[in-house]
């Protein structure tokens, strides 16, 4: 690259902080590489076996806090070699196990025009047009959300998409924080301020309490709900016990678990500070009956949050969007913009549906998100954001409704293909049925499925264990292998007397997988199973089958 070394002077600095002039950089040709042809560049570059993660670290091993400066064109070379070609091609159409998934190209010129600009959306001062942008956004996805119900209309956005004082919704980083700034609004707003205490924003939670008579604070949500709500019940000051996990039925919340559990909680002088509704969970994929948890909510008076993280913007689709009725109910959803709207991590939002209910969590300070300014840092949890939304803005636009309900319905589609692929085939076992684009499965060869049928629950039990074994060293060899992912879980099966199994998790958002994609997984993961199956998992899975007889 360069003979001369890098010094730590005014012209090092003055160069790096000046756009290049006519000289290309390393990295620009890597940029230009990228931006032509994503694929071809990282299938160049990705290795395809997966280095042991003590391997990785090797290169990261150094403590020493750089003293000299170098050239670009040397850490150019450090981070191709280094960090591109031991990335995760996210973007591959095999690549079907994780929500994190292709992005249209043009939001790859977009970030970096964002990065660019360097806006801060915590204050006008640093955002100017970022603001009123960004509130538009949330306005659109707020009137998505909630456009269908009585008084949603027109006038309602006019009033209130720009509006001064109040907010229809925040973002943020994703739906971990957007579930927790839901959760922290219900919370305020559960423990308002009430003769001589002046709300739990000024006098704490234990001041809280006492004045509302609650010995406990809970949160309730299905089985099937995020971690990231347990978090929220740790930062929140209730504690992860708190998080109450009412039962299923099919991986959707069961309502009349739902109103013994409030029966209980009510009993035990728990305060509820939000009854959590999942649209589209990340394991399955499922939708809770958000229309009945709406009617209970609303019969004991409990903040309704809808955690549509992934399965919000299924309200794009005219075909699917009645699986989630109930959401316009929800007094907040959480939507994550770096999910199903296809833009680069990390980009969410919580909508709230009372323009009101973000006065619960308002900061304000002297030098920045002064009282009485549009500033949106007044009712965000972070502090400096980037300009995200307007990535977000190119995509409703460039996209439109259409486009991205094709997205939706093709990806929908797709797993009930997939789906049908799985029960055609002799040696696969669809483990739950898709509803959204999300399904999961396991491969049972065909003496293990025979055996399963005559066998009791505790012979069950044991076939399955080892299909688990079976099914997490698939996943492991064919992650290691690269070429195509699939990613795995493991829950209770009802259809299995309830045991706890591994099974293969699949996503289906990028609309290039084909079919035949899909096809060349399930033959890579036959291939892989019979290799596996001649060594010791073959064994345990044979021992356990020949016990049933
Ligand atoms: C992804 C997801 C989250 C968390 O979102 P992050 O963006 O990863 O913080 C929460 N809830 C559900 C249902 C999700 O799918």
């Amino acid at each position: 690259m360069t003979e001369k070394k890098a010094e730590a002077s005014l012209e090092h600095l003055r160069r790096v902080f000046t756009v290049p002039e006519g000289e290309d950089s390393a990295l620009a040709a890597i940029d230009r590489e990228i931006s032509r042809n994503l694929a071809g560049f990282l299938r160049e570059h990705i290795v395809s076996e997966e280095k042991a993660p003590s391997k990785l670290e090797r290169d990261f091993m150094e403590s020493a806090l750089p003293e000299d400066p170098c050239f670009v064109s040397e850490q150019a070379k450090f981070l191709l070699e280094k960090v591109v070609a031991q990335s995760v091609h996210t973007a591959s159409p095999a690549f079907i196990g994780h929500m994190t998934s292709a992005i249209p190209y043009f939001m790859l010129p977009l970030a970096k025009i964002m990065f660019a600009l360097n806006q801060n959306t915590v204050k006008i001062e640093t955002s100017k047009v970022f603001t009123p942008m960004e509130s538009q956004v949330i306005g659109i996805l707020h009137r998505l959300i909630y456009g269908r119900a009585a008084n949603f209309d027109d006038k309602f956005y006019r009033r209130w998409i720009q509006n001064r004082d109040h907010a229809l919704g925040v973002f943020c980083s994703g739906g971990t924080v957007a579930n927790l700034t839901a959760l922290w609004v219900a919370r305020n707003r559960l423990l308002a301020p009430r003769g001589d205490f002046a709300g739990i924003s000024e006098d704490g939670i234990m001041a809280g309490m006492r004045a509302w008579g609650y010995d406990e604070l809970v949160v309730m949500v299905s089985k099937r709900g995020h971690y990231s709500l347990k978090k929220s019940c740790d930062v929140l000051g209730l504690g992860k016990r708190n998080l109450i996990m009412v039962d299923t039925i099919n991986h959707r919340i069961d309502l009349d678990d739902l109103r013994r559990k409030i029966s209980e909680q009510k009993a035990r002088r728990a305060g509820i500070v939000a009854l959590v509704g999942v649209a589209g969970t990340t394991e399955t994929g499922h939708v809770d009956p958000l229309e009945g948890m709406a009617a209970i909510a609303a019969e004991h008076k409990i903040h309704f949050h809808v955690d549509g993280a992934w399965g919000a913007p299924t309200l794009f689709s005219d075909r699917y969007r009645g699986l989630l009725k109930g959401i316009e109910s929800a007094d907040s959803v959480t939507i994550d913009a770096h999910k199903q709207l296809y833009v680069p991590v990390g980009a969410g939002m919580a909508l709230f549906k009372d323009p009101a209910a973000l006065d619960s969590v308002e900061h304000s300070a002297q030098y920045i998100i002064r009282k009485g300014s549009r500033d949106l840092g007044k009712h965000t949890l972070e502090g400096s954001r980037p300009g995200m939304a307007m990535l977000v803005h190119s995509g409703l636009h460039v996209l439109g409704r259409k486009g991205y309900e094709m997205l939706i319905d093709l990806g929908i589609g797709k797993a009930g293909q997939f789906a049908k692929m799985i029960q055609s085939s002799s040696d696969f076992e669809l483990t739950t049925e898709p509803e959204l684009n999300l399904l999961t499965y396991r491969h049972v060869p065909l003496y293990a499925r025979e055996a399963l049928k005559r066998a009791g629950a505790a012979a069950a039990a044991r076939i399955n264990d080892a299909l688990s074994d079976l099914t997490g060293e698939i996943q492991k060899a064919q992650r290691a292998k690269g070429k195509t992912f699939v990613s795995r879980t493991r829950f209770e099966l009802p259809q299995h007397h309830n045991h706890p199994c591994t099974v293969f998790r699949v996503v289906l958002a990028n609309p290039l997988t084909t079919r035949q994609v899909l096809g060349e997984i399930l033959d890579e993961q036959r291939e892989t199973a019979e290799r596996l199956l001649s060594g010791p998992v073959g064994h345990k899975l044979r021992a356990a089958c020949a016990a049933v007889n």
